[in-house]
């Protein structure tokens, strides 16, 4: 066959791709490659044996739990919620025909309490994470001495340096005791940062996981007059309509369903990759059983970590980059209790615990609180999260001995829980650190001279699902380009 006949035929094969790993990122990719190139072949080799990664639930039947109501009782086992981005959900959602199942955080118990001096306290109205955004709550309010109170008010006047973030990789920690000093750090920020981020404020760089205050910092000299215009002006605009937080009717496993009934891509199930290498302008995958398959293009969506021993053979450098990237644990503990026997009134979305405050746990969110619908009004459904050290060695009764004690401790909740479930988040969530940026960095570069290869998942862009499902997007828009001939964008995932 002459040059050109080789071409055509190049042109007519049905090309083939693969996705390692079906968490959302995956998924996502998965779904967008069907859109862009619907004539390829997508194959989605997933380690375990269930699509959705970190995210699950699990549905219960009320009655079998004490209820006197029919009806469902929604266990989230991983992430509970997506955070709008700039006031907006990813697009996916609206492309699964699931805007219509959306639910939003109850009005009703709109805020949340921090353990201070060994007592629930409320956060102060208007505190936007790492700092306050109004003052004259903040001052009646703040858990905090009022030396500290004042200290945190004193911000605008504290000259801005957004080039220690921007440039230095300054952490969380060094970033809001520099600006509103160490007590709002300790007491506030680094909580509930903790809960997001799932390792404490000296671990993560500002500018890999919340620039948004690096920008406010630069553009308004003060995060707190930055805090307050973003508040102003989200009550005039979309953001009094719908929360920051949104789930869906029947927890995220929702989105989980969907996706997969929409993917016509087949999902092996308990196929691990084991070993990615380039064979001329594609690829070859290795599963653990040694059996391998060709592929045009793949997209590796297991995690930085399960990504790191696959990608050695393509390339080391690559595989070291992903490898060197930090993860934190954590444990849950989720518990269910006849309303009547919780003599806390409930009142806000749950609690954080300061590391100054010397317990075993780090949060816990009142559920069937924070959420419409997710539990009868005669149960009430709680999650703790407890530190993920020592998460091999203990067993999971010993977790909820812990949660149930500083439950009692906390909101004299004395009766035993009619169900508990432990999940253990081992190694689940990225730690963005000091030298985050850079490192993304040298992975985009590398990524330019591996053309055909996608990363998705949350270990680079961001580590929430929105972020999650925007890699995985972009890894297929990637990939697409490869498999069409064309040149890759210059941008690589940004
Ligand atoms: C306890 C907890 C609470 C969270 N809460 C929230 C929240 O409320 N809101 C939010 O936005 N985010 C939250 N997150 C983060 C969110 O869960 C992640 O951003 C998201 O699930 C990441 O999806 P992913 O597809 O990138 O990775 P994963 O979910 O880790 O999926 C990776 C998949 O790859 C598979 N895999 C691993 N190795 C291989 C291999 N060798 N071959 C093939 N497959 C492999 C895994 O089995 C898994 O299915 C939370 C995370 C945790 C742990």
């Amino acid at each position: 066959m002459n040059e050109w006949g080789s071409v055509v035929e190049h042109a007519l094969k049905k090309q083939k791709v693969l996705v390692a790993g079906a968490g959302v990122s995956g998924l996502a990719a998965a779904l967008r490659l069907e859109e862009l190139c619907p004539e390829a072949s997508i194959a989605i080799w997933e380690a375990s044996p269930r699509v959705g990664g970190w995210i699950g639930t699990e549905v219960l039947d009320a009655r079998e739990l004490g209820s006197s109501y029919k009806g469902p009782l929604v266990v989230d086992l991983g992430p509970d919620s997506i955070v709008r981005e700039e006031g907006k959900l990813p697009e996916l959602i609206e492309r699964l025909g699931l805007l219509g199942r959306i639910v939003e955080t109850r009005k009703d118990r709109h805020g949340a309490y921090v353990v201070y001096r060994g007592r629930l306290t409320r956060v102060p109205r208007g505190f936007g994470l790492v700092g306050p955004g109004d003052p004259w709550a903040w001052l009646k309010e703040a858990p905090l001495s009022m030396r500290g109170r004042l200290r945190a008010l004193a911000e605008p006047w504290i000259r801005p340096r957004p080039a220690l973030a921007r440039e230095r990789g300054e952490t969380l920690a060094s970033f809001v005791r520099r600006r509103f000093g160490w007590e709002l750090f300790e007491q506030l920020a680094e909580p509930l940062a903790a809960g997001i981020y799932g390792v404490g404020g000296e671990a993560i760089a500002i500018q890999a996981t919340l620039p948004r205050f690096v920008e406010m910092e630069k553009t308004e000299g003060s995060v707190l007059l930055g805090l307050r215009k973003a508040q102003r002006s989200a009550s005039k605009t979309e953001g009094a309509r719908y929360g920051l937080f949104a789930s869906f009717d029947l927890g995220m496993g929702v989105l989980i369903d969907a996706c997969s009934q929409k993917l016509k891509g087949v999902i092996h199930l308990n196929r691990p990759i084991f070993k990615l290498e380039r064979e001329g302008h594609g690829f070859i995958a290795v599963d653990e059983r040694k059996e391998s398959e060709r592929f045009d293009a793949v997209i590796m969506a297991t995690g930085a970590r399960k990504a790191a021993g696959p990608l050695a053979a393509l390339d080391l450098r690559l595989s070291e980059l992903m490898g060197s990237i930090g993860h934190g644990s954590a444990v849950t503990v989720t518990m269910v209790w006849r309303r009547e026997e919780i003599p806390h009134p409930l009142d806000a979305y749950g609690f954080v615990v300061p590391r100054v405050e010397g317990r075993r746990i780090l949060a816990s969110t009142w559920s069937s609180e924070k959420w419409p619908n997710r539990a009868p009004p005669d149960l009430v459904l709680i999650r703790v999260f407890c530190e993920g050290k020592g998460i091999d060695g203990r067993d999971d009764d010993l977790f909820v001995f812990e949660a149930r004690r500083e439950l009692a401790d906390l909101m004299g909740i004395t009766a035993p829980p009619r169900w508990s479930k432990v999940v253990r988040h081992e190694q689940a969530m990225p730690v963005y650190g000091p030298f985050h940026m850079k490192l993304r960095a040298q992975v985009e570069e590398i990524l330019k001279a591996q053309p055909g290869l996608g990363l998705a998942s949350n270990s680079l862009w961001g580590v929430g699902i929105p972020q999650a499902i925007r890699a995985g997007e972009r890894a297929a828009e990637r990939v697409s380009r490869h498999l069409k001939g064309l040149p890759p964008l210059s941008e690589v995932q940004e």
